[in-house]
């Protein structure tokens, strides 16, 4: 029998640039539940994720609140580079140190602080139970904590810590389990858990209120050491040595070397140093979109290459540059190269929609990088506020005016210059609720998308990929307009990651 549609080398070899939007998946068959797939893949050669999800180092985007709860959920997060070298390290720092359900940078004070202080932290950050060390800072001697019963009553706010705080504590010692913590908690009916030291230094915190909402992750990221996996980008430029030794020091996972246009005689040498000083860490190389560039940086050592050029939501590239590639054209063209290389390829921008992802999983890529999708959320860095009644966070490209003026647009080679051309606009997103949420929502989404496919894993859709019985077909400007809503007086964008719990 005659199959449908065509296999991806015939679509993509037609000489003409495809979107994502250009074409469909044709169905397979299915003889599996949707719980079923796998969706392990590879972030690097030696880097493995449960989930084919990145986010992108932009710093609207990706500090440590999104790299954990990426890591979290099974993908990994890049950190940005518009900051300080220590900044960036302080960041790594903050994921690897980080242990579910444990405060680790609890808020500290003095005996000698007084209520007020505690008024002020509790305005700031909404919470009021403090511990108390000898000199009022973590890694002291724990003396004391003071809680909102001890306080809430006091018409007198500038007493001082020392009268007030509670010094009869229920303490646990470091190395405790997360399940055996909650336990003390329970038992003790405190609010707060101290975790101390053998010489009873403060280490870290366990709340009760957050008993309920620690669960597990079964698909985290996690190295050896059982620590949270993380990126950093740098950009190609010498003086980023020293940041890459910053965040070695602070134990990243992979450096993701940043250029919009990554076959340069600067990126060579960049990844040629990483490999030598660093050969235990993996380097993700970019970007690129055609399989000569992939070349030149496989040979440079590069253990993951970054495909994209141009397709990005804030990105004005092509417009301005008149350089680029349609995206799922060069994820499938870069992807069909590096795979033969044992080389993963990360599908960077683009991706606004589940079912974009879906695709560039088909077009070869092994992990997709979001930026857009998951800017807005509450882990993104930046603050809610409203715009024309809606909450937003803003959103910009590394490369718009606004972002360069904050040291931003360094993967552009010509930034240092007098006149800065712009490629990226800042602009606004949605809220979109927790990552832990969306993640769970994307996972979920590209399961049923692999079940369509008639694929049990990302494995299998690479292998039907390639051996041309996975079918496409191109869609015609109607046919895109069909695959919309449409003929409706009105209708309500379901929100992305605000899920509809089936009863
Ligand atoms: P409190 O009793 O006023 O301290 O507030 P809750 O225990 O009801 O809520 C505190 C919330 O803030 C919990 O979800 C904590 O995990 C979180 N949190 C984050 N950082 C800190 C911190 O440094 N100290 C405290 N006490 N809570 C923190
Ligand atoms: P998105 O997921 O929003 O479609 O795209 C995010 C990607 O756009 C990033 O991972 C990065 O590769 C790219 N990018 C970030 N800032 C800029 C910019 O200012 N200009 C261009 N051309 N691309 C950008």
């Amino acid at each position: 029998m005659q199959a449908d549609g065509e296999s991806a080398r015939e679509i993509f070899g037609q000489g003409e640039g495809l979107t994502y939007n250009d074409f469909i998946v044709l169905p397979g068959h299915i003889d599996f539940a949707a719980e079923e797939v796998d969706l392990s893949t590879r972030f690097t050669r030696r880097i493995a994720l449960k989930v084919p999800v990145v986010s992108s180092p932009m710093d609207t985007v990706t500090e440590h609140k999104m790299a954990i709860s990426l890591a979290l959920m099974g993908g990994i997060g890049i950190i940005h580079y518009n900051n300080t070298a220590e900044e960036q390290a302080a960041q790594v720092r903050k994921v690897k140190r980080f242990e579910n359900g444990f405060i680790t940078d609890p808020v500290v004070l003095s005996p000698r602080h007084r209520i007020s202080d505690i008024d002020r932290i509790n305005e700031k950050e909404g919470f009021s139970g403090i511990p108390i060390t000898e000199d009022g800072t973590l890694k002291a001697r724990l003396v004391g904590i003071v809680t909102n019963r001890d306080i809430d009553f006091e018409p007198d706010r500038s007493r001082l810590l020392q009268e007030v705080m509670v010094t009869e504590l229920q303490t646990a010692p470091v190395g405790i389990s997360l399940a055996e913590a909650n336990q003390r908690l329970r038992e003790t009916k405190k609010g707060k858990l101290p975790i101390v030291d053998a010489q009873g230094r403060l280490v870290s915190l366990v709340s009760r209120t957050d008993l309920k909402k620690n669960r597990d992750f079964p698909d985290a990221c996690k190295d050896k050491r059982k620590q949270l996996r993380v990126g950093a980008a740098v950009s190609t430029r010498e003086v980023d040595r020293e940041r890459i030794a910053a965040l070695v020091e602070a134990g990243v996972d992979a450096i993701v070397v940043d250029s919009a246009q990554g076959d340069s005689v600067f990126q060579i040498r960049a990844i040629e140093h990483l490999k030598k000083t660093y050969p235990g860490l993996d380097v993700l190389a970019g970007n690129v979109v055609t399989t000569r560039q992939c070349a030149s940086l496989i040979e440079a050592g590069a253990d993951g290459v970054r495909v994209g050029m141009g397709p990005g939501s804030i990105c004005t590239t092509q417009d301005t540059m008149a350089c680029g590639r349609a995206q799922a054209t060069a994820v499938f063209e870069c992807s069909r190269f590096c795979r033969e290389r044992d080389v993963p390829v990360c599908a960077d921008g683009g991706i606004s929609s589940t079912g974009a992802l879906a695709k560039a999983l088909a077009c070869g890529a092994a992990t997709g990088m979001m930026g857009g999708l998951f800017a807005g959320t509450q882990e993104a860095p930046g603050e809610y506020f409203y715009k024309d009644g809606v909450r937003v966070k803003k959103y910009r490209g590394m490369a718009s005016f606004e972002a360069m003026e904050r040291g931003g647009g360094k993967r552009y080679l010509y930034a240092d210059r007098g006149i800065r051309v712009a490629q990226g606009v800042s602009g606004y997103v949605v809220d979109k609720g927790s990552m832990l949420d969306l993640v769970a929502y994307i996972v979920q989404s590209l399961r049923q998308s692999l079940q369509d496919f008639g694929c049990r894993s990302l494995a299998q859709l690479h292998q039907v990929l390639e051996s041309g019985s996975l079918r496409y077909e191109r869609r015609s400007s109607s046919a895109q307009r069909e695959g919309a809503v449409h003929s409706l007086f009105t209708h309500e964008e379901p929100v992305l990651g605000v899920r509809s719990e089936v009863p």
